[in-house]
């Protein structure tokens, strides 16, 4: 038994799921972990070489059919998310954005023409992909959007502006969201079309192993079949964000499995006041927390992929209780795992304070926990809280 699988979670999963997860943890351990600490220092990822990596293994679109992708159970790929994000949020965005958003969108709404010039390239990592959703001026509230979508004889001709784009700096494809007089509409846009512009954003003090754009859009004029076909209205992005977001609830847990199996090790080793410090009762109380907290998160993770494997999908509520749980318990045991190693807990030699750092961008993108909290709230009370 590992041993922070304290209530033999293992024993919950079938042997073709604890297959995925082995074949996952492996290629993190090989082309991700001996690497980030550096790509992080540096603000930078190889994106291309990754994705390439992780398309050989199936893991690109992973929980899609048809078009190259593996068409695995949603628990294999939560259970995917969990390994890639055990290594750095940011690794795990790349996959994430690449399947559950720019891929899935296609997948879901695109015409047939557009899924196969697009989806078999980005099962596959050879084509890269963004979802430009948020705004400088409209995050939370995306119906607000000022990106327009103009007809122009048969064509579209899109202008404004996205910001936070993961992967946009690096992408082949851009999925748009923007107004149109009476809907939202997307667009899958190719990034050279002439307009189109994405700039990479610097300075990030979280989630530097990821790339992260704004996207500018000026006069960028499309044919009809960029655009989405059967996507009309906020629906679906929104859609979309549901299934990312499913990632998210795994692989938040992975991130703190890793700060917390860090932690315990540290807490066995080092000694201060002649004995280890793991031997403290108040170290052990802090462990004994956030080992219960993991054993819980990787519970509800299950059940809702559980869920979704049976029933097809889950309700956005569902999908709000694990966001907002299991990334803030994340954030706290990265935090508390953090000063369980004291001053090196500050330091990039250990993953600890990057996991942390990471989960404050993870915190915040696919609704912030404000946004979960008024949405499980809406449920409960049957009253809209969004607008004050
Ligand atoms: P705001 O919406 O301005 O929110 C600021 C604060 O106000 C938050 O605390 C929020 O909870 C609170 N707030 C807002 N409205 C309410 C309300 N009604 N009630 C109570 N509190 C409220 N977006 C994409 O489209 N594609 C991507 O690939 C993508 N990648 C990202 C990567 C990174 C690293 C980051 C940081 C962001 C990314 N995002 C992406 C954007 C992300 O989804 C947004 O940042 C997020 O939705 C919040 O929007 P905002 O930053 O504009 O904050």
């Amino acid at each position: 038994m590992p041993p922070l699988d304290l209530i033999d979670f293992d024993d919950l999963l079938s042997d073709e799921e604890r297959e995925i997860r082995a074949l996952t943890r492996r290629v993190a351990d090989d082309r991700v972990r001996p690497f980030v600490a550096q790509w992080y220092e540096e603000g930078r990822v190889p994106v291309r070489e990754l994705a390439v990596e992780f398309g050989k293994l199936g893991l690109l679109g992973m929980h899609l059919t048809g078009y190259g992708c593996a068409g695995a159970s949603a628990v294999a790929y939560g259970l995917a998310c969990h390994e890639l994000e055990a290594a750095d949020s940011g690794v795990r965005s790349l996959v994430s954005v690449q399947g559950s958003l720019a891929m899935y969108a296609i997948w879901k709404y695109g015409s047939e023409e557009q899924k196969q010039r697009w989806l078999p390239g980005m099962a596959a990592g050879e084509l890269i992909g963004c979802f430009g959703l948020t705004e400088p001026d409209h995050g939370s509230d995306p119906a607000n959007m000022s990106t327009r979508a103009r007809r122009d004889g048969t064509d579209w001709v899109l202008n404004g502006g996205k910001m936070w784009i993961t992967n946009a700096p690096v992408a082949d494809v851009a999925v748009i969201w923007a107004r149109t007089s009476d809907s939202v509409l997307g667009f899958a846009v190719p990034t050279d079309t002439p307009g189109f512009q994405a700039r990479e954003i610097k300075h990030k003090m979280s989630l530097r192993a990821s790339s992260t754009g704004e996207i500018t859009l000026d006069d960028v004029r499309l044919p009809d079949g960029a655009r989405l076909p059967d996507a009309a209205g906020l629906k679906a992005p929104l859609s979309c964000l549901t299934e990312a977001r499913f990632g998210i609830i795994w692989g938040a847990m992975g991130a703190a499995r890793d700060c917390l199996d860090t932690a315990l090790s540290y807490a066995t080793t080092r000694e201060q006041f002649g004995r280890p410090i793991g031997g403290f009762q108040l170290t052990q109380a802090k462990l004994a927390d956030m080992a219960v907290e993991l054993q819980k998160g990787m519970l509800l993770a299950l059940h809702l992929g559980r869920l979704r494997d049976s029933a097809g999908k889950l309700r956005p509520e569902q999908v709000s209780v694990g966001k907002l749980n299991n990334v803030r318990e994340a954030l706290l045991v990265a935090r508390t795992c953090r000063t369980i190693l004291g001053g090196n807990g500050i330091s990039g030699e250990y993953p600890v304070m990057r996991h942390a750092n990471n989960l404050e961008s993870v915190l915040t993108y696919e609704g912030t926990s404000e946004i979960h909290q008024l949405v499980i709230g809406q449920k409960l009370t049957g009253l809209n809280a969004f607008a004050g």
